[in-house]
């Protein structure tokens, strides 16, 4: 793809402890193009995360005036806690012809999708309920009312595979950091995207028929 044409936007959305974030982080570093958009968030920053670079964390005043002022391309409540996506940030890497990446629920994923904005969602999977629970717990902290929230939510949130354009299974990080890129080159093989490219060349070949 050339530097000046717009990237692309993709949606990579997955039951918590699915491994997504640790999926598309390894993405953006093997993929020179990709950049992930750094979501706003409400909820608190745990220990270890920092402002600008984990998310944005904000007060939840200042993420309800940027709701009333419209400035989220999709935003959701998630355990009682707002994030959302900025789109400005998103605008702003697209237009610079970079490919861009959110990692957002799949409550927002179905406000890209309403909104009619280009884009491709992926939806990961676990290979099964009981490995998703196994990493769960093993990486959380929770209380076991908090574990059984999330595991409800999980329940809930692995049925909406049905509304995203690909389905991948996370059985092991790199193999499916492989099928991640695959679908990333499909995508910008597709014959619209490629049109401009495609055209260039086509005129080539009407210069050698002379
Ligand atoms: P966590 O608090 O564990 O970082 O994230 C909780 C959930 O919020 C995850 O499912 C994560 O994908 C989702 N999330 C993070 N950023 C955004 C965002 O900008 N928009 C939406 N809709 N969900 C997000």
């Amino acid at each position: 793809m050339s530097s000046s044409s717009r990237g692309l936007l993709f949606i990579v959305s997955a039951p918590s402890g699915t491994g997504k974030t640790t999926l598309a982080e390894r993405l953006v570093q093997i993929l020179p193009n990709l950049r992930m958009s750094r979501s706003y968030t409400s909820r608190p920053a745990r220990a270890g995360e920092r402002d600008g670079v984990d998310y944005n964390f904000v007060s939840r005043a200042h993420f309800e005036g940027m709701i009333a002022r419209g400035e989220f391309l999709e935003w959701a409540d998630v355990f009682g806690n707002f994030y959302g996506t900025s789109r400005l940030d998103a605008e702003a890497l697209q237009a610079s012809g970079q490919d861009v990446v959110l990692v957002i629920d799949v409550q927002g994923a179905a406000q890209v999708k309403k909104s009619h904005i280009d884009h491709t969602s992926i939806f990961v999977l676990p290979p099964t309920f009981e490995i998703l629970e196994r990493r769960l717990r093993g990486r959380s902290a929770d209380s076991e009312t908090a574990m059984q929230k999330r595991l409800a939510a999980a329940r809930a949130e692995a049925g909406c595979y049905v509304d995203y354009d690909y389905v991948v299974i996370n059985d092991q990080l790199e193999p499916t950091v492989v099928r991640l890129q695959e679908i990333i080159a499909a995508e910008r093989s597709r014959m619209h995207r490629m049109r401009t490219v495609a055209q260039d060349i086509i005129e080539t070949f009407r210069t050698s028929d002379k």
